[in-house]
């Protein structure tokens, strides 16, 4: 007996996905092998070089002499660590499997066939998976050099418009809106359409006029936030968001969310790392320090670099036959440093940096001196 073919095209009489489903390009994770190469620096996915907190790790193990219980489907003890830590009510908070899965949940509930979304050109790709899977269309507005251009949303608005999102600080760009621009653009939109506001990098930001949406959301019906544990947390293995938002919008996601959707080890890890702050601010130095050095050593070797407020940098190749991302690519692949190729973002020029250990770091700069050189 021969198994059947999963790849091939189905036969006519097989199951259907829903239209639509078909033309959905799956996430490709950021590389992670090197083939060939003893020692590999994986600076593809902004994950952090410095671990998770000790405090988290041990949490984890403690919970893990319960495996057998299912976990709390509130997951309380992580929403009470959040709410402390940030000041906010616990009943706006809701915990999900990565943020990824919240914009999912919003995606579901918001959106459905003949609305539409909002993205931006250089958008995280999920949210385009997801508008998609809901059955909506994503209608995708132009940045200009990388940097969002909050009145070309606001004139992309039709009345089929439900939701924006917009990732702030923008990955793989890096780059931010002010939270004035940010309030220009909540202003602006109907007060029918749900403005997302991914942080997932809001941690690392160092601006006075930057805000990851907390206040609008307060003081609005229809704004959210979503933030991550995955970077400067160090718990993406553990998959762990949160969202902050309206309470009508908080309970119809609970009503459709999975009733476990964070394990117990998630939920203890996370409620450690919320509360180590001193781990998180050290964190959140270290990268001040390499954002800026990587920064100023690649643009004095004549790469263009755009300016970023995250724990990455996006790098422009010169437009010459030899030097271009896709070689540059090839090129510290081969000596073991894996950056992130961003051609789906709309970038076929750049490779995104995540910035590294002091090693790491190091190394990728005297790569691409070698690079350009050669
Ligand atoms: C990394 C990242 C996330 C976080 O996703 P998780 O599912 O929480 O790991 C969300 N949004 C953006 C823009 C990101 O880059």
């Amino acid at each position: 007996m021969t198994a059947p073919d999963a790849s091939a095209s189905p036969n006519a009489s097989a199951p259907k996905p829903r239209a639509g489903l078909l033309d959905i390009a799956a996430y490709v994770p950021g590389k992670e092998h090197a083939p060939g190469v003893a020692k590999v620096f994986k600076l593809s996915s902004n994950e952090t070089p410095l671990g998770a907190s000790p405090r988290a790790i041990e949490a984890m193990q403690a919970a893990a002499g319960a495996l057998e219980r299912y976990p709390d489907g509130q997951a309380l003890a992580l929403r009470a660590a959040i709410a402390e830590v940030h000041g906010l009510n616990i009943d706006n908070i809701l915990c999900g499997n990565g943020s990824d899965e919240l914009l999912g949940l919003i995606a579901h509930a918001y959106l459905g066939p003949g609305d539409e979304a909002i993205i931006t050109e250089h958008g995280f790709l999920v949210y385009p998976i997801q508008i998609r899977a809901a059955g909506a269309k994503p209608v995708t507005v132009k940045e200009r050099d990388c940097q969002v251009d909050v009145e070309a949303i606001l004139a992309a608005v039709t009345e089929r418009t439900r939701v924006v999102f917009l990732a702030n600080p923008g990955n793989p760009t890096g780059t931010y809106v002010p939270a004035d621009a940010v309030r220009r653009l909540h202003a602006g939109l109907p007060p029918s359409v749900l403005l997302v506001l991914d942080a997932a990098y809001a941690e690392y930001v160092r601006r006075n006029d930057y805000a990851a949406g907390l206040e609008l959301v307060s003081g609005a019906d229809n704004v959210v936030m979503t933030r991550t544990f995955s970077k400067i947390h160090g718990l993406a293995a553990l998959r762990i968001g949160w969202m902050y938002g309206p309470r009508a919008v908080i309970d119809v996601l609970n009503r459709i969310r999975g009733p476990f959707n964070l394990n117990s080890l998630a939920i203890a890890a996370g409620a450690a790392a919320m509360r180590d702050r001193e781990f998180a601010r050290t964190a959140a130095e270290f990268n001040a320090h390499w954002l800026d050095e990587l920064t100023r050593a690649l643009t004095t070797l004549g790469l263009q670099v755009t300016p970023s407020v995250a724990n990455f940098v996006l790098i422009h190749f010169p437009d010459v036959d030899g030097k271009r991302a896709p070689d540059a690519d090839a090129f510290l692949t081969a000596r073991g440093f894996i950056l992130r190729a961003v051609k789906g973002y709309g970038l076929p020029n750049a490779l995104r940096l995540t910035v590294g250990t002091e090693e790491a770091n190091r190394g990728v700069v005297e790569a691409l001196a070698a690079f350009l050189k050669d």
